[in-house]
């Protein structure tokens, strides 16, 4: 209990806010990807097109609860193993960079992408998955661009239509920033209920809550969520970035 309110009752008003900024972002984004179209330009991503899900996945603690809901024995499998294969990388990793490379070469991406390609559970798929509306096609959003010369990556940020998209980035800028302010929005009302807010790795939230009642863990303060972690070897602000409290 917070006050005199059951802890389930406060993760359902924050998970009923989540669904009407899913909505939101829903018709925000198809009336961006019209309004670009209409100027001429092309938004490339279509079901199957699966490249942005081999970056890290990040979201609000309260997208992962909602999403921990609905999974399957099969897919909190798939993540159980992805956490397995973070684990074993990110011991010692304290760079950006670092973590960014190694989760592209060992976790083979997003555990809840299909194996056609399709997103496992899109219908509930994080703010940041949405509000990537790709301007050029999908092998871009999953190039290594450490790997590209200097004259592919010159040629690359030349074709970009630097009005509209998140430069130097392909990604339309005004979705970006609008799926931004709603995480935002979301980690407010979190710190506003609990005191403090989590932000971070998807799969490894969904993993936590699934796995280790995060969501109840939650209502015991920051204290005992920082200690959740260190129990698990999971407590790396890398993956995971804990404010307020
Ligand atoms: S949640 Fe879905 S859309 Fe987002 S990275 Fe995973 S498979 Fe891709």
């Amino acid at each position: 209990m917070i006050g005199s309110i059951p802890a389930i009752h406060l993760w359902e008003r924050l998970t009923g806010e989540l669904a009407m900024q899913m909505q939101f972002m829903e018709a925000l984004t198809r009336s961006l990807a019209n309004d670009y179209r209409s100027r001429g330009g092309e938004i490339f991503c279509s079901r199957g097109c699966s490249g942005c899900c081999n970056l890290v996945v990040n979201c609000t603690l309260t997208e992962a609860v909602a999403i921990a809901a609905v999974l399957d024995e099969g897919q909190a499998g798939e993540v159980d193993g992805y956490v397995e294969r973070l684990r074993g990388v990110m011991q010692g990793v304290s760079d950006l960079k670092e973590y960014l490379s190694l989760h592209r070469r060992s976790t083979n991406g997003c555990p809840l992408l299909q194996g056609d390609g399709a997103c496992g559970i899109y219908a509930l798929r994080p703010l940041s998955c949405r509000a990537l509306l790709s301007t050029r096609e999908s092998s871009w959003c999953a190039a290594d661009f450490a790997a590209l010369s200097q004259e592919e990556k010159r040629a690359f940020v030349e074709s970009l239509d630097r009005e509209a998209v998140a430069f130097p980035m392909h990604y339309l800028a005004a979705s970006r920033d609008a799926g931004t302010g709603l995480e935002n929005r979301l980690t407010m009302v979190m710190a506003a209920t609990f005191g403090f807010s989590i932000y971070g790795n998807m799969p490894l939230m969904v993993h936590l809550v699934r796995r280790h009642e995060l969501p109840r863990v939650v209502v015991e303060g920051r204290g005992a969520v920082e200690r959740l972690l260190a129990s698990l070897g999971l407590d790396n602000p890398l993956l995971l970035q804990l404010e307020g409290g």
